[in-house]
């Protein structure tokens, strides 16, 4: 087993907060991780799975803990036809780059989460998504470590009941991912039609226009770049987790009490709606740009969503300004923000 030395979790994670753990384990192959994760649930120390560590938020003090980290790579064409491809993907792998890889060769389905940061085998984790496309679509099977029953199994996505940012992972199923099947499609270099409207109108096409596979990459990071949303050095506003909370889901009869300005998407099931909880944050008093006093954690110069760390911010200085907001946005809406990442060790 590989242990290393441990470092400052910070080092680790796109927020940049999170002290130095008890141990820090690198699994590079899927019977390390599965053998590392075993060992851990057979003692009673605290530990944690960390993969990318861009949905993630460590405390100060995490001295406690011991940390395995998901480092295994590759990926395979297990199947190919003229319609398709099943691709597996290991855990470990970039999320991003396999993005880059499927429009590269044509592959459809997945060009509209370009530039999301972390891990294939986060992925399913919280369903993850953007710009009309996330994960549940394309997801065929998983093999996935059982923390119940130590058994290694191929699963069905059906098993992980994913919804919108949201599967069973984040309710109370707890196991490994070793490898993430997908099904991408082959539609002569277009991608599949597109379900979001800032991207057919950035273009001038209509919704649901398929385009071609490289474009919708380009768009999608040039959008996500304005809004802070990609990881880049030079940009200190993606010091973040992407989206501090997730958009809330209301009845319809609930979202016609709010100002007809606010944003609002319909969702499958008609009679719910999903609301912008960055408008209900902007709407509740809270600017982009806002600190609370002498704090280093800031809400995003581009996102009122986004919760950034502007250098050397505390853990605790990031949960005591999403805890403003939180309170802020209930006493002026009514409404409960729920935070998107993982909150460890507080
Ligand atoms: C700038 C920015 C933009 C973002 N934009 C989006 C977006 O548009 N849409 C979106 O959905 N998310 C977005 N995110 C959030 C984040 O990128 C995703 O949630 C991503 O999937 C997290 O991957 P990770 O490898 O970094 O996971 P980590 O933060 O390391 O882990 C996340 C969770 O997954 C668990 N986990 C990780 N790997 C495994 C595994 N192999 N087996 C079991 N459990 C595992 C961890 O224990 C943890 O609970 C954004 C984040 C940032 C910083």
């Amino acid at each position: 087993m590989s242990f290393v030395e441990p470092v400052a979790l910070s080092t680790l994670t796109t927020m940049q907060v999170g002290g130095t753990p008890k141990s820090l384990q690198r699994c590079e192959s899927t019977q390390e991780l599965y053998g590392a994760a075993k060992s851990a649930w057979l003692s009673d120390e605290p530990h944690h799975i960390l993969a990318g560590g861009s949905n993630t938020v460590f405390a100060d003090d995490v001295s406690e803990l011991n940390v395995i980290l998901v480092a295994n790579r590759g990926l395979e064409i297990v199947h190919e036809d003229d319609e398709k491809v099943l691709v597996r993907v290991q855990a470990g792998e970039s999320w991003d780059e396999f993005v880059a890889w499927a429009v590269e060769h044509g592959y459809a389905g997945i060009e509209a989460m370009s530039g999301i940061p972390g891990t294939v085998g986060a992925t399913p984790v919280q369903n993850v998504g953007g710009y009309g496309q996330e994960v549940a679509q394309v997801i065929t099977q998983i093999e996935f470590l059982d923390s119940e029953t130590h058994e290694v199994e191929i699963k069905p996505a059906s098993f992980f009941n994913f919804s919108y940012r949201d599967s069973a992972l984040k309710h109370g199923l707890r196991g490994v991912i070793g490898w993430v099947e997908f099904e991408l499609k082959k539609l002569g270099g277009l991608s599949v039609p597109m379900a979001s409207g800032q991207i057919t109108n950035h273009v001038g096409a209509p919704y649901g226009s398929q385009l071609p596979l490289r474009q919708v990459r380009d768009v999608v990071i040039e959008l996500r770049s304005s809004k802070g949303m990609v990881v880049r050095p030079e940009d200190p506003n993606s010091v973040s987790c992407g989206s501090f909370f997730t958009n809330p889901i209301i009845s319809y009869g609930k979202s016609l009490e709010f100002p007809e300005d606010m944003q609002r998407w319909r969702m499958e099931d008609e009679s719910q709606v999903k609301i912008s909880s960055g408008w209900l944050i902007e709407h509740a008093g809270i600017p982009k740009g806002y600190h609370l006093p002498g704090s280093k954690a800031a809400i995003s110069q581009k996102h009122a969503l986004a919760i950034t760390n502007t250098g050397g911010a505390s853990a605790e200085e990031i949960l005591q300004l999403a805890r403003y907001v939180q309170e802020r946005v209930a006493a002026r809406w009514g409404i409960n923000l729920i935070p998107e990442p993982n909150l460890i060790g507080f």
